[in-house]
């Protein structure tokens, strides 16, 4: 589905990010609450120097009229807007924050990266997918490790990392696997890649590339229409996960942690004071409940005693 088409759903969750500069943050920031409070959206915005990055949910018609709003605006008027249709909110707030970096990679100061000026040759879906099939490539899951745990590219390396800042220190200790081949990054709607295979080619390697649109875009393209992504997309939102893969090469990759079946959901586990996102088959949640293990069923069963 493409920015232009009404879903005929009631609600829609947006996806968008762009670098641009932003002079003031703050009063931008500031501005773009009213716009967003105005249309009731929800969701989670991050505004910098650099540019916009945002997830939010609303209406059809409020989440269309943010998206012509933005357009208006010169500053993010080649803003371009992953749309799912959805039938309520994702989110339960509103969050407007200014930041340094729009998607922290963590460099210091004038090393980091502006993918303006240097950044991954970006691939459409269809070129990424043939890319993968060439040889002497690499896939590189640019995302956290209980991410791609849920979803990932068939034969990627998923390195593990708990938050993006550290992709430098796993680069540094994983070189030498990388040297001479030609490195493909993608990541969730195609923001951290835009560091990240800038990160790559001033790191020094020449033959990188990055999935434009990230995964959620590969997933609706009419064509590859998901092909050969194994799993589930993590979000962060309510939803938790997306689909992606609609060809017969999607598979369940994921297993229950306590007998072993195939399982492609996440669930919280029910001690408050844990709340992993554990995978939990739904006999095991019938059986024993939605718990990592013995421990945390015993804490919250005491706390109910
Ligand atoms: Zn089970
Ligand atoms: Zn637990």
């Amino acid at each position: 589905m493409n920015e232009t088409s009404i879903a005929h759903s009631s609600h829609q969750v947006l996806l968008y990010y762009l670098y641009t500069p932003i002079e003031d943050p703050e009063s931008y920031a500031e501005k773009h609450r009213e716009l967003c409070q105005s249309l009731e959206l929800r969701g989670r915005i991050i505004v910098g120097t650099e540019g916009i990055n945002g997830t939010v949910s609303g209406t059809t018609e409020n989440t269309q009229n943010y998206i012509k709003a933005m357009h208006g605006d010169l500053v993010t008027e080649k803003m371009e807007f992953k749309i799912d249709p959805s039938d309520k909110h994702t989110f339960p707030k509103l969050s407007i924050k200014v930041r340094d970096e729009i998607v922290r990679l963590g460099l210091p100061g004038e090393e980091d990266i502006d993918p303006n000026e240097l950044t991954g040759e970006r691939l459409s879906p269809r070129e990424f997918y043939e890319k993968m099939q060439e040889e002497n490539t690499v896939i590189i899951d640019g995302r956290n490790d209980y991410e791609a745990k849920l979803g990932h590219f068939k034969d990627a390396i998923c390195p593990p990392i708990g938050n993006f800042r550290e992709f430098p220190e796993w680069l540094d200790e994983n070189r030498e696997e990388l040297k001479g081949k030609k490195i493909l990054t993608y990541c969730t709607g195609g923001i951290r890649c835009e560091k990240l295979s800038g990160f790559l080619k001033k790191e020094g390697f020449d033959d990188v590339y990055q999935l434009d649109g990230g995964i959620v875009k590969y997933g609706k393209d009419p064509e590859v229409q998901g092909r050969d992504f194994e799993g589930l997309c993590y979000v962060f939102d309510e939803r938790v996960e997306v689909e992606v893969n609609h060809t017969e090469t999607q598979k369940v990759i994921t297993h229950c942690r306590h007998c072993g079946t195939e399982f492609p959901h996440y669930g919280n586990c029910r001690w408050p004071e844990c709340n992993d996102q554990i995978i939990v088959c739904s006999d095991c949640r019938e059986s024993f409940g939605l718990f990592c293990g013995e421990e945390c069923r015993a804490s919250k069963e005491a706390s109910e005693a």
